[in-house]
């Protein structure tokens, strides 16, 4: 196991490394100097497997390719293939039909001819699990699908891509702008601009993540272009500013200048401000040596051209037309461009009906491209309105689940409502029930304290009388006996006189209480004057009462009372009157006893005196 394993570890050591390391030179160094460095490069002629060699073929290849050596790169890159072909799917594979793709791109600008690798290394790609390659080879598929029929697919392809990388842990700006690109190109492709520019945006505004300058300013490029199809002069104003602003602050990248003037020249001449179109087409075309994009600067002379011919200098005009015709290598979509110069230059040599027939050949080429815009801008706004449909959805989605929510909240409301309403009824219940206790309190006290007298305890004078009626009338109703009771305490004056009122009071108290304690439950007893008392017997035969009275005054007259250490005897003089069924009203009785109490006192007081009968 161990010495397998070493083995292994040598053979990469021998054979993988030294590869590592020859790559890793490469790309230091340019191209034609590489490619002296892979001819000195020898592989182990034993030990090397097929897939080194391939790797070697593809380093050879990529180096052809940045050494515009085209044709030698497919070549290299079919070695390569042919050797690994058959091999269990690697990453080199993947990588170099991609990059012949590339190259096929470059060579042929045909579908048919580079399509075909991109289907590889799609398939492959998604059967490998490297999701970087993966994503580039999406990348690279979707610009197979450039027309409007099938644009939708291209685009499919890249928001997968863009899926994949945003689930990676950390962002690929590099790889995420190019989908962006890629996106943008594809829709400028079919002609539908508005989501051209905003993808040209996305990928700026990613680009700038990183500071990648060239591709900020490429993109720049592109939204000016998108922002002229569009007729937004704002936007391609503000762009153009942005690659001045990038030239000013990068001046090694020496092509920036010609740009910004070039594009500026266009964005004044479509705007009809033809001097400044002019003063920036000429600085342009004088920067022309720092560019190898040769098809700007053929095409800055014709913009140029169009500028003089609006300010009406023919001259100055069909002389750089004629320059523009000179570099006759026009890509096909720049038909129109040639017309426009042919008018142009006829025009300068007073062929006028060849000069109408050029723009009338002008009118029919843009008539035929407006159409297909138009096409296209139908196809946009079938698009729009498929997002708005989804959009208008998930709007009506959102706010089924905020109606789901807020119904839940007033389900919550009510409940809370209900506890809330619950509580309040318990709160009013006890308070009720706690000011019905008070009432009711409140109205015992105050009915005890309107029947009770305030010195004594015992009833007072109004409700004696009541409460005695009642005893009557219960006496009267069962055929009862009853007997009424006055007394009076004796010579009370003196005592208040003597020990002061203070000690009055409670010699009132004393008796009230001492006089209590003679009588049972049923028996009545109240204060009905200042030292006056009434006493009502239920249920006594006379000679009772008279034993009651009798024992009344004996109990009061012969235990002196003590208040603040002064002794006092005191007695009482009765009247007792008991009841007979000749009377009805309490009062009468009153009177009969009181008389009797009158006897009592006017014989000699401390005695009772027994009312027998009407006087
Ligand atoms: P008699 O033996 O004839 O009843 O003589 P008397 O002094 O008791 O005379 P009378 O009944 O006329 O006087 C009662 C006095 O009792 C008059 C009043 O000053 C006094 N008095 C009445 N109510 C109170 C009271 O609540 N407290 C005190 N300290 N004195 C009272
Ligand atoms: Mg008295
Ligand atoms: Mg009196």
């Amino acid at each position: 196991m161990v010495a397998s394993f070493a083995a292994v570890a040598s053979l990469w050591a021998q054979a993988v490394e030294p590869l590592q390391q020859l790559e890793q030179q490469l790309s230091e160094i340019p191209a034609a100097q590489a490619l002296i460095l892979l001819d000195e490069f020898q592989l182990e002629p034993d030990s090397a497997s097929g897939y080194d060699k391939a790797k070697l073929h593809f380093l050879y290849g990529m180096q052809y390719q940045r050494g515009r050596q085209l044709e030698q790169a497919i070549a290299s890159y079919d070695k390569a293939i042919a050797l690994i072909k058959s091999l269990a799917v690697s990453d080199l594979l993947i990588d170099t039909y991609l990059e012949r793709s590339f190259v096929l791109y470059l060579t042929t600008n045909d579908p048919e001819a580079y399509c075909g690798d991109r289907d590889k290394a799609l398939t492959l790609a998604r059967l490998h699990g490297n999701k970087q390659l993966l994503a580039k080879s999406l990348t690279q598929k979707a610009f197979c699908y450039n027309k409007v029929t099938n644009v939708h697919q291209g685009i499919a392809l890249l928001d997968e891509a863009m899926l994949l990388i945003d689930t990676e842990a950390i962002t690929d700006y590099n790889r995420k702008a190019m989908i962006y690109n890629a996106t943008g190109s594809l829709y400028r492709t079919v002609g539908l601009h508005k989501r051209g520019y905003v993808n040209f945006n996305k990928a700026y505004q990613t680009w700038s993540e990183i500071d990648d300058t060239q591709d900020m300013f490429n993109m720049l490029h592109n939204m000016i272009s998108e922002a002229v199809k569009l007729g937004d002069w704002d936007k391609a104003r503000g762009n153009i500013a942005q690659q001045f602003s990038l030239a000013l602050s990068a001046p090694e990248f020496i092509d920036f200048r010609f740009f910004a003037h070039l594009n500026a020249g266009r964005v004044e001449l479509a705007t009809h401000n033809y001097a400044e179109a002019i003063e920036h087409l000429k600085q342009a075309i004088l920067l022309k040596e720092t560019t190898r994009e040769q098809y700007f600067v053929t095409g800055s002379y014709l913009f140029l051209a169009k500028a003089y011919l609006r300010t009406g200098e023919v001259e100055k005009a069909a002389e750089m037309a004629r320059t523009f015709k000179k570099n006759n290598q026009f890509p096909k979509n720049m038909t129109s461009m040639a017309l426009t110069a042919n008018a142009i230059i006829a025009l300068d040599e007073q062929q006028y009906l060849s000069a109408i027939y050029a723009l009338l050949e002008v009118i029919d080429e843009e008539r035929e491209k407006h159409k297909q815009i138009i096409d296209n801008e139908v196809i946009d706004s079938a698009l729009e309105h498929n997002a708005k449909l989804a959009e208008f959805e998930n709007q009506l989605l959102a706010n089924q689940l905020a109606i789901n929510e807020l119904s839940l909240a007033a389900v919550k409301d009510k409940e809370r409502i209900y506890d809330l309403r619950l509580s309040i009824f318990f709160l009013v219940a006890i308070v009720l029930v706690i000011a019905i206790l008070f009432l009711w309190h409140s109205r015992k006290t105050f009915k005890h304290s309107a029947q009770t007298d305030f010195l004594t305890g015992i009833a007072n004078r109004g409700h004696t009388f009541k409460l005695g009626q009642r005893m009557l009338d219960r006496a009267i109703k069962k055929q009862r006996s009853l007997a009424v009771i006055i007394f009076d305490i004796d010579n009370f004056k003196s005592i208040n006189d003597r020990y002061g009122h203070h000690v009055g009071d409670l010699a009132i108290k004393a008796v009230a209480r001492r006089a209590e304690r003679w009588l049972r439950d049923c028996d009545l007893i109240g204060r009905i004057g200042g030292e006056e008392f009434l006493i009502v017997l239920p249920d006594v035969t006379e000679a009772e009462a008279m034993e009651i009275s009798e024992r009344l005054r004996e109990g009061i007259a012969t235990q002196p009372f003590q208040f603040d250490e002064q002794v006092i005897e005191l007695t009482v003089s009765l009247g007792l009157a008991p009841f007979k069924m000749s009377q009805t009203s309490l009062t009468e009785l009153i009177n009969q006893a009181d008389r009797g109490l009158y006897k009592a006192k006017f014989s000699g007081k401390n005695r009772v005196y027994f009312v027998e009968q009407f006087a």
